[in-house]
């Protein structure tokens, strides 16, 4: 490889002085201006890495490391990939976390005597990429950044997001303990944050992005707002309504700043900075997120067996990006809610118009990105005609929403701009046929350029001409099987097999000798030649610059395309919703500013999908009130389905908020402003935290941030310790949300402990329910339904058996659990099992119902413990009135 690069460019290889080839000069004060990148060196055919960059690229690539002579500098390390191969590539390193500098060569090595011209045209980041490898089609790419205040009198931070595939870009201010949700909720692939403030690096460490350093000044306020009203070309920001917020301007500008560096400065589609206010969304935190499996699953990739796998039948990609947000962010205002909910009601009720909607919006394609790409002069030909294509549907779909009674689908249709003459222009200027790439040629129409009409029809004719030439030379030399070939070295000739080589006329100029053949040529096939590649060459010229104004003029509707493209995608998640509510028979949720929950026959809308065939998802009711029915406690054997019920009054709560109906027969919903979850046991070993610590911390972040509009699902808090620790934290816990009124919010407590049950006597506002089972032949049978009341057993070992443990063993464990039950445990005791083994129940002293029990049991230790052959008799007399004492206040 170093060979081929010397012969390209031999003038690089001379040595200077420095001990660094000229070439080697220009690579490193380009690397320079780009540290922390890995800098792509385009030469020739290749992209060459050097140095440190070689040796990163070539292990994350699996690429060859090689060498390169560096003048009188040592060898230097070299691995490179052909230019072609920078789509497989590039992603491979973004997605490994690295930032990658494009560095291209600006002139035509060929025309030049000196080092060619090379620049960085492009610097991809995982936040920061218009590349289809590494964008997912159904999300948002974000670039967020985050500035803190360093004032000890305020606690809130910036935070703003940019997606510059779309053009999308929203600030707002949220206090510093809601910056782990709000980063959560956007999901950003890069983060930026303020280089000397080490601290703001710790705090979004925890991330999956690719947390990146600015320089202070960049994040100061005064260059931030410049960045900002220069490149949106205002005086100020009040028209976006951003103007107070002095910490998202720092934030908004730092990304701004960001793209433009690595972007060179091209951003035009960026239009707008929207305010986005995090109260008008439900916050969820990472656990519930995960708990809750709302765009993915707890089992693998891929939205199969999430929410966002049940509700998503939008078919356009900007309408898949913008439901998962919906999903993400639900709403907590009523009337916008209802809004929602009002307009996928007129859409459910309108079968006709759904099925038109499908067909109208399978055609529309990524408007969005499309808008961008032609916006950025990235467009292709055929995504060029795509845009025309999308636009050319708009007039049918408001013809088929015509009629549809509901004002925020009138207001869709009332805004989309068919863009009739873009539509029309790109017609006229475009071929039919086109190819995938502008450089292939053919991308403009027949008849609308004359000049470039006149250039092909020469190109035509002289294709006539060899044939005509090909014809009488054979003729003229009885040569029939002479041809007329073209080559990129010699251009035409024409090729004379050697059976024939004594008939060559002596006019005949000979160029190239083939096993089989030479290949010749005339004067006046040079002249010719010289007229038809100087046409194509035009032909090419004129096409790319007329292609180029066609991109341009479309460049110049960018802002109607992307709102084209919003209201499009607002349409395909409201037609998704209606779709899936007609197909699930989903109900209406009605959304009020209560605090009440009335779910009547309520199902699990992933479980119920996934139920074998003929086995029904049974529903159930739930009504919860923090002023009456404020903690349900749910036992009920294992596999009875409380994890289950839980869950689904989550999902059917989060899909009300998010506009969708819901899978139960009716709903009655106060608002929700969080949803907590604790649920199972999921340990962050990697984190260096317990299965037990993690229980904990997110206990312990629902009671500090719930609200009496909250809605609060436990399941099983406290089996991560031994059996009395747990319960006691268990019991505790119920008091307290039951007590402090800050926190009482609608909760559902799905428990192993029955003793939780004995709550309901005493806490007002604590109801039990249980998962029906019923016993037949000494086997379990579920039944899924939540009836009042408690239940006493677990049925664990049924399960156990269910599960296919040994016959040995089951028998076992049921003989061992029947000497539990009888015995009265006491603590320290041994548990006689009459058989080989025994129980030590001394985990029993942490029963939190007996305090007394706790205190016998120290002392009954003590008793045990005492050493009388080292006691004086007083000594002994002492300790027996000491015990004495404790005993009679125990
Ligand atoms: P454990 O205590 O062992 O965690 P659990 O009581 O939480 O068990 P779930 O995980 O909720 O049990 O439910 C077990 C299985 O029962 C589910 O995977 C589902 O297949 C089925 N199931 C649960 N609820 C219903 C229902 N209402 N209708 C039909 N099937 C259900």
């Amino acid at each position: 490889m170093p060979l081929q690069l010397d012969m390209m460019e031999p003038a690089e290889t001379t040595q200077r002085a420095s001990g660094h080839t000229p070439l080697m000069r220009q690579y490193f004060r380009i690397k320079e201006r780009h540290p922390g990148a890995i800098l792509l060196f385009r030469m020739g055919d290749f992209y060459e890495t050097f140095d440190t960059d070689a040796v990163k690229v070539s292990q994350l690539l699996g690429i060859t490391l090689t060498r390169r002579s560096n003048g009188k500098a040592a060898d230097v390390p070299l691995a490179g990939f052909p230019h072609h191969a920078l789509d497989t590539y590039l992603p491979r390193l973004v997605r490994a976390g690295e930032r990658v500098a494009i560095c291209e060569q600006l002139e035509d090595p060929s025309k030049t005597k000196k080092i060619v011209k090379r620049d960085v045209i492009e610097v991809v980041t995982p936040g920061v990429s218009f590349r289809d490898q590494l964008l997912e089609p159904n999300q948002s790419n974000y670039l967020a950044s985050v500035c803190w205040s360093r004032r000890k009198d305020r606690n809130d931070v910036g935070f703003a997001f940019v997606d510059i595939s779309t053009g999308e870009f929203g600030v707002t201010e949220v206090p510093a303990e809601q910056l782990s949700e709000m980063i959560e909720s956007i999901s950003p692939s890069e983060i930026l944050v303020e280089k000397s403030f080490s601290a703001s690096v710790e705090m979004v460490r925890n991330t999956e992005a690719l947390v990146t350093t600015v320089d202070d000044w960049v994040l100061s306020f005064d260059y931030a707002y410049e960045v900002l009203v220069e490149h949106f070309g205002t005086h100020s920001l009040k028209g976006f309504g951003v103007d107070d917020l002095e910490l998202g301007i720092r934030a908004a500008g730092a990304a701004l700043h960001y793209l433009g560096e690595t972007q060179k400065g091209a951003v035009p589609h960026i239009r707008h900075l929207s305010r986005y206010s995090s109260q008008d969304y439900m916050l969820l935190d990472p656990q519930t997120r995960r708990n809750l499996e709302l765009v993915a699953s707890m089992y693998g990739p891929g939205s199969e067996g999430s929410l966002i796998g049940i509700l998503d039948r939008t078919q356009t990609p900007m309408g898949a990006r913008l439901l998962r947000k919906w999903i993400l962010r639900p709403l907590t205002d009523v009337s916008h809610i209802t809004e929602r909910l009002d307009a996928v009601d007129a859409l459910y009720e309108r079968e006709k118009v759904r099925s038109g909607l499908h067909i109208e919006l399978a055609s529309v394609g990524d408007l969005e990105r499309l808008a961008v790409r032609a916006s950025t002069g990235r467009a292709s030909p055929r995504e060029l005609s795509e845009v025309a294509r999308a636009l050319a549907r708009i007039p049918a779909v408001t013809s088929l929403l015509n009629d549809v009674n509901n004002d925020a689908i009138a207001e869709i249709c009332g805004s989309l701009d068919p863009c009739s003459d873009l539509v029309e222009h790109i017609a006229e200027v475009l071929a039919e046929d086109l190819p995938a790439s502008a450089a292939d040629g053919g991308v403009i129409r027949v008849g609308h350029n004359a000049e470039l009409d006149e250039l092909r029809e020469m190109a035509r004719s002289s294709k006539e001409w060899l044939a005509r030439l090909q014809a009488r030379e054979a003729t003229r030399t009885g040569i029939t099987s002479l041809k007329i070939g073209f080559n990129r070295v010699f251009g035409y000739y024409l090729e004379i097999t050697n059976t024939h080589k004594d008939k060559v006329p002596d006019d005949y100029i000979r160029k190239q000798t083939l096993v089989n053949a030479e290949r010749y040529i005339t004067p006046e096939l040079k002249e010719y030649e010289e007229r038809i590649l100087t046409a194509e060459e035009r032909t090419l010229a004129l096409e790319t610059e007329l292609f180029s104004q066609l991109r341009s003029h479309v460049a110049g509707h960018t802002e109607v395309l992307q709102r084209n493209a919003q209201l499009l995608a607002r349409l395909d998640c409201l037609f998704s919703l209606a779709e899936v509510a007609r197909q699930n028979q989903y109900a209406k949720p009605e959304i009020d500013d209560s605090l009440a929950l009335d779910i009547c026959e309520g199902r699990h809308p992933v479980v119920e999908q996934l139920l074998p065939l003929g086995e029904p998802f049974i529903p159930n009711d739930t009504f919860a009130d923090p002023g009456t029915e404020q903690i349900l406690v749910i036992t009920g054997p294992n596999m009875a389905g409380k994890s289950v019920a839980l869950r689904q009054v989550g999902l059917i709560v989060l899909m009300a908020q998010v506009g969708s109906f819901v899978p139960a027969k009716s709903a009655k919903i106060g608002v929700v402003d969080r949803i907590f979850t604790r649920v199972g046991a999921s340990d962050n070993l990697a984190a260096g935290e317990s299965t037990f610590l993690v229980e904990m911390n997110e206990t312990a972040n629902i009671l500090n941030n719930a609200t009496r509009r909250s809605l609060i699902l436990l399941d099983e808090v406290g089996r991560g310790t031994s059996t009395f620790d747990g319960l006691s934290i268990a019991w505790a816990l119920v008091e307290y949300l039951h007590e402090h009124e800050h926190v009482a919010a609608r909760t559902l407590f799905a428990t192993h402990y029955h003793e939780l049950n004995e709550l309901a006597d005493k806490l007002d506002r604590v109801r039990n329910y249980r998962v029906q089972v019923k016993e037949h032949d000494g086997k379990v049978i579920f039944l899924r339904k939540l009836v009042a009341g408690g239940a006493d057993h677990s049925y664990g070992i049924e399960v156990a058996r269910m599960a296919g443990l040994p016959a040995e063993l089951i028998r076992r464990a049921r003989s061992i659990l029947q000497t539990l039950e009888s015995q009265h445990l006491r603590p320290g005791t041994k548990v006689e099992l009459g058989g080989t083994d025994a129980v030590d129940s001394r985990d029993q002293d942490e029963d939190p119902r007996s305090e007394s029990d706790r205190r016998s049991t120290e002392i009954a230790d003590e008793v045990r413990s005492v050493d009388l052959d080292r006691m004086t008799p007083v000594e002994a007399l002492m300790k027996l009135a000491d015990l004495r004492d404790r005993a009679r206040q125990s």
